[in-house]
């Protein structure tokens, strides 16, 4: 008997730069867009090549736009990996642009992508999940095939009181950050991938970052390594539940993976506000290879374009309104 194909699952990595937890955090000197990109990379496409996985990575225009990146980024397509838009200015706040602004975004991050790597995006991530039914329209007009914006989870709210509590901003501040990481109606969203139903009567493909079907809380790499800091054995049993209800409630896990999941304060000394980032590199490394291949144990992974088609396919998918 054949046996039976696993199902597709997707890994992105959200290439956010040093200079941007520096801004976001309230950190000066981040103005000349200090880069760790150099660093990060060699690390990451080493691991995948690993792993023999190819992944999506969601750029920042404004790396892009610096010549000092462009070796490292174009990187990315030569050891066959595919490119998405992460924004240009990398501010999560997004949804609080208007639609000509929003589209300024995409579309200059994109030129910029596309000089680098020679590859157009086919999907977007806004930052920190910030996302409008504008994005979703502009995505739509600059023919993009998805986004994956959105973070099925109830605990935004508490992740925001913890960031502010912790950065050393001024209430003005503060008052922009105020939507930060989202709602908690954000929670009532499907983990599973679905269609947005616009108002120019077309449809978006939405491909949520995965949370823990069921309990909606997010298991991506930097969940797993804060919860590896009290165990590995709770991480791994965190995993697996996860894992478990994913594929009980036949979700296809979109996972999502970020630069400091894989590179410690041996690496990068200036991010020490950062949670996890007394780990050295070599042990997230170690920890990353461990997840991914609890993961590929159960799906095939791959990058998130593969997803988008095999869900595309897919005549369960349902269709929604956006509510924002
Ligand atoms: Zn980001």
């Amino acid at each position: 008997m054949e046996p039976k194909q696993k199902p597709i699952a997707s890994l992105s990595l959200d290439l956010d730069n040093l200079w941007s937890y520096m801004k976001t955090h309230g950190e000066a000197g981040w103005e000349s867009f200090p880069s760790y990109l150099d660093t990060v990379l060699p690390v990451a496409l080493d691991a995948m090549d690993r792993l023999g996985l190819s992944i999506t990575f969601f750029i920042v225009g404004q790396d892009a736009a610096l010549s000092k990146n462009r070796e490292a980024l174009h990187s990315i397509v030569q050891r066959g990996h595919e490119v998405g838009n992460h924004s240009f200015d990398h501010e999560p706040w997004l949804h609080l642009y208007d639609r000509d602004r929003i589209r300024q975004e995409i579309i200059r991050a994109e030129e910029h992508i596309v000089s680098v790597t020679g590859q157009k995006p086919l999907g977007f991530r806004g930052p920190g999940f910030s996302w409008s039914r504008d994005l979703l329209e502009v995505l739509l007009e600059c023919g993009y095939l998805y986004d994956a914006s959105t973070l099925p989870t109830y605990i935004g709210p508490l992740a925001r009181a913890y960031y502010l509590w912790t950065s050393d901003l001024s209430a003005e501040e503060k008052k922009k950050r105020a939507g930060l990481f989202g709602k908690w109606s954000d929670g009532l969203r499907p983990v599973k991938p679905f269609f947005w139903q616009l108002p120019s009567g077309l449809k978006l493909l939405e491909i949520p970052v995965t949370t823990m079907p069921v309990f909606k809380v997010p298991f991506h790499l930097s969940y797993l390594i804060y919860l590896s800091r009290f165990s590995t054995f709770l991480m791994s049993i965190y995993l697996r539940m996860a894992i478990m209800l994913c594929r009980l409630t036949k979700t296809a896990p979109s996972f999502l993976l970020h630069p400091l999941d894989l590179i410690g304060c041996d690496q990068v000394s200036k991010l020490s506000f950062f949670p996890g980032m007394d780990l050295p590199g070599e042990r997230k490394v170690a920890l990353f290879e461990n997840v991914l291949r609890d993961l590929s144990r159960h799906y095939r992974l791959g990058n998130m374009s593969i997803h988008a088609a095999s869900v595309a396919k897919d005549p369960s998918v349902r269709t929604l309104l956006p509510d924002a």
